[in-house]
């Protein structure tokens, strides 16, 4: 099997959401066939439609080509094995659903489903059409009998595959119920358009979640029964969240978002978010690289990296990672990028976005916390005299009351076209020599009496800077008036 060219796929069933995990399903298949030099195919899983959402095939390819994984073959894609939409495929279930009644491995029901046949073993079907006379069958069809077509599953013996995590898998044959392959309306069952397709589409990786490790025993018996070679199976561990107690459970809304347009919405940039979910399950071979590149992650993916035990989704490094892309951007479209995240700003800090964009680039670790970083800069309700208290600098209330006339003073002289970083470092400094204090001290009672708050993007000039002349002095002017009342 292992010359044959890999085929690996994605098959998600189209619910309008990209749950974080099955990104990951998605971002390994595709890192794998793009590792061995084969094809990625998307195959859209629809037959249920009674969770059909309109427009859900487009999310899925919207979300795929935000993170950058590319199908070779799906619908849209193109590709030989066509079509890549299980609803379009219903006269190819059919006939191998009708083939695999003629191999003796399938068979007609026609039990009503308003009677109770589950009184099988383990609460299975009870098997009341399993050896009907082959008239009686033939009567049925005749008469146009409504049916379903149940999978003859062995009474006996035990079905085994291996799994590339997990290794031998076995289940007792008695335990697997005559599942239905075909509905009475014509639609595959998920267990059985799933095998017929990756069959036809000649997929050699299954990469999917280990809740389907259960349903491939009955998958397996189907590839024995029709004599088709068995693809390779890895299933994947669930990613999880960790609750605040410090509990472990399936990543689900109570961890925070958990889809990749959540993410995407939050502020984390598609690339940050594909690096940090390749690394929840798989880690590089000889290397603690965790910054890749898509290109890197192909040339460093291999199926021994990956991790059997689950994968704790932790915002925190999602969160560095996403920091490190951010301040690897250049300022320029950093600043772009980031402006829909700021909302609506007034003028003077519209006029010098690219300044504080530059500023917040290094600070934040998703662009979502852009409002807060800045709110500073548009509101400045009164704040405690407490905030000018600094050791280092031995800052008190009372000295900033003392040298903030100075600093309104010398504010005031400054033209507008001096009204930049540079000048008015120089200025302050000038005042700093003149009056014979500590620069930190001065720095800081400024940036106090105009930010309203001790840690800002930037440092005092650069805050005058953004707010402009009259906004600095006006807010001065209020922060030495609060003083006043001491
Ligand atoms: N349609 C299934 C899902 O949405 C695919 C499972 C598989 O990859 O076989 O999870």
């Amino acid at each position: 099997m292992t010359d044959k060219k890999v085929r690996t796929r994605f098959a998600p069933s189209p619910t309008g959401y990209m749950h974080i995990g099955n990104l990951r399903t998605a971002l390994y298949a595709y890192l794998y066939a793009k590792a061995e030099k084969g094809t990625f195919i998307l195959r859209i899983e629809d037959t249920d439609r009674a969770r059909y959402v309109p427009d859900a095939v487009d999310f899925i390819k919207r979300t795929l080509d935000a993170a950058h994984i590319v199908p070779d073959e799906g619908p849209g894609f193109g590709g030989d094995y066509g079509p890549y939409v299980q609803s379009e495929r219903m006269a190819i279930y059919k006939e191998y659903a009708e083939k695999l009644v003629q191999l003796g491995k399938a068979y007609y029901c026609f039990c009503d489903p308003d009677e109770d046949h589950s009184t099988g073993k383990f609460g299975g079907y009870d098997r009341t059409c399993r050896d009907l006379p082959q008239e009686v069958i033939d009567e049925h069809l005749k008469n146009g009998d409504p049916y379903v077509i149940r999978q003859k599953m062995p009474l006996d013996g035990e079905t085994t595959y291996f799994d590339v995590l997990h290794g031998n898998i076995r289940i007792p044959n008695e335990e697997l119920e005559d599942q239905v392959l075909l509905k009475r309306d014509g639609m595959p069952t998920y267990n059985f358009a799933n095998v017929i397709d990756d069959h036809l589409m000649g997929v050699t990786h299954i990469i999917r979640g280990t809740e389907f490790i259960t349903s491939t025993p009955k998958h397996v018996l189907l590839y024995q029964s029709y004599g088709w070679e068995l693809p390779t199976f890895i299933h994947l561990a669930p990613v999880m969240g960790k609750d605040e107690n410090g509990a472990v459970s399936k990543l689900s809304k109570r961890h925070g978002a958990t889809s990749f347009d959540d993410l995407v919405k939050m502020g984390y940039l598609p690339e940050a978010i594909v690096n940090y979910v390749a690394l929840l399950g798989w880690s590089p071979k000889n290397s603690n690289q965790e910054i890749f590149t898509m290109d890197e992650l192909i040339a460093s993916f291999s199926l021994d990296g990956l991790s059997k035990s689950e994968a704790i989704f932790d915002y925190d490094k999602l969160g560095w990672v996403n920091g490190e892309y951010l301040k690897a951007m250049d300022d320029t479209a950093f600043a772009k990028l980031a402006k829909p995240f700021a909302g609506e700003l007034p003028d003077y800090l519209d006029a010098h976005w690219d300044t504080l964009a530059a500023l917040l680039k290094t600070r934040i670790s998703r662009l979502g916390e852009i409002p807060d970083e800045i709110h500073f800069l548009i509101d400045f309700p009164a704040f405690d005299a407490s905030l000018y208290v600094n050791k280092r600098n031995k800052v008190t209330p009372e000295k900033a009351k003392d040298l903030l006339p100075d600093v309104i003073a010398l504010l005031e002289s400054v033209s507008d076209e001096d009204w930049n970083n540079d000048s008015l470092y120089e200025k302050l400094e000038a005042l700093v020599e003149e009056k014979g204090l500590k620069k930190g001290l001065v720095m800081w009672v400024v940036r106090i009496a105009a930010a309203g708050q001790k840690i800002t993007p930037g440092g005092a000039t650069e805050i005058l800077t953004l707010l402009g002349k009259k906004n600095s002095l006006e807010r001065i002017k209020k922060s030495l008036a609060n003083l006043g009342n001491m």
